[in-house]
């Protein structure tokens, strides 16, 4: 018998199914997908910043019995932090990687996110949102020493508020509906959170449609209107910017850009991000 012969290869579909248990009891396993305290504190700083300018609104208001304004400005800062999400979900899928200034990790977990989609539903809470949570603190707490104006607190408590939790309702997204609370479901199934069925469309080919994560409802104008493709076309021939055709997970697919699979952690637990 030569050494040849005993050389036994697998069918390529068990090969593949194996490398995807082993994966997935990874990712389940992953320590990082846990909160920990310096996650924690970051939340409970953004949320007392989120405060602080929802409760200058409204003393402002109750001071100047001037209610409908500041309400009005909260729902233009909701309807507006829906936009914000996609625009900014769109920009860390499709542009720069791991070793990117600032955004690297934001980055890479976004990306990451495309490659095990649910295993956000296992992120704790703390861990999925700290991020934006420290974001909104550095950005939003100078607007709170410096302004007074109830009407501007109603805009940037609601919007800032949207923003940090949307990695929140992204999770949800992705749930369940037997297993998510019946609330959140029936928030999903009155277009005020985003949809499970549509932010699946996001993951789905041709990956490139649907970013927004709030509430969803700027999506079908985004798409249908090609906003993110003229963006991207203007991005390339102003700034040279090359955007990837989308993160596909599937190796059968269309090609991952080069650039994006550097970004993609292989024992992938990075899906805070994706958005
Ligand atoms: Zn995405
Ligand atoms: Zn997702």
């Amino acid at each position: 018998m030569t050494t040849k012969s005993l050389v036994i290869h697998p069918p390529p579909t068990l090969v593949t199914a194996a490398n995807t248990a082993l994966s997935n009891r990874i990712v389940l396993n992953d320590p990082t997908l846990e909160s920990t305290w310096s996650h924690r504190v970051w939340v409970a700083s953004g949320c007392t910043t989120v405060i602080i300018s929802l409760a200058k609104s409204i003393s402002g208001a109750a001071d100047s019995h001037m209610w409908l304004e500041p309400i009005f400005s909260g729902l233009v800062g909701y309807i507006l932090a829906d936009l914000g999400s996609g625009v900014y979900h769109w920009g860390i899928d499709n542009y720069g990687g791991a070793e990117t200034p600032m955004f690297g990790s934001q980055i890479a977990a976004f990306q990451g996110h495309h490659q095990w989609p649910w295993t956000i539903t296992r992120r704790q809470f703390a861990n999925n949102i700290h991020a934006l949570a420290r974001a909104i603190t550095f950005t939003v707490l100078p607007i709170e020493l410096i302004f007074n104006d109830p009407v501007l607190h109603g805009f940037v408590g609601v919007y800032s508020g949207c923003i940090m939790f949307s990695q929140q309702f992204h999770a949800w997204a992705h749930g369940t509906k037997s297993k998510l609370p019946p609330l959140v479901v029936a928030l999903q199934e009155a277009g005020i959170l985003v949809s499970r069925s549509q932010h699946a469309a996001h993951h789905r080919p041709p990956y490139n449609n649907n970013y927004c994560i709030v509430s969803g409802v700027w999506n079908a104008f985004l798409d249908k209107q090609k906003v993110f493709e003229a963006l991207e076309m203007i991005l390339f021939f102003k700034l040279g910017l090359d955007p990837g055709p989308g993160v596909n997970p599937t190796p059968t697919g269309p090609k991952i850009p080069k650039h994006l699979q550097t970004a993609i952690p292989q024992n992938n637990n990075d899906d805070n991000k994706r958005a």
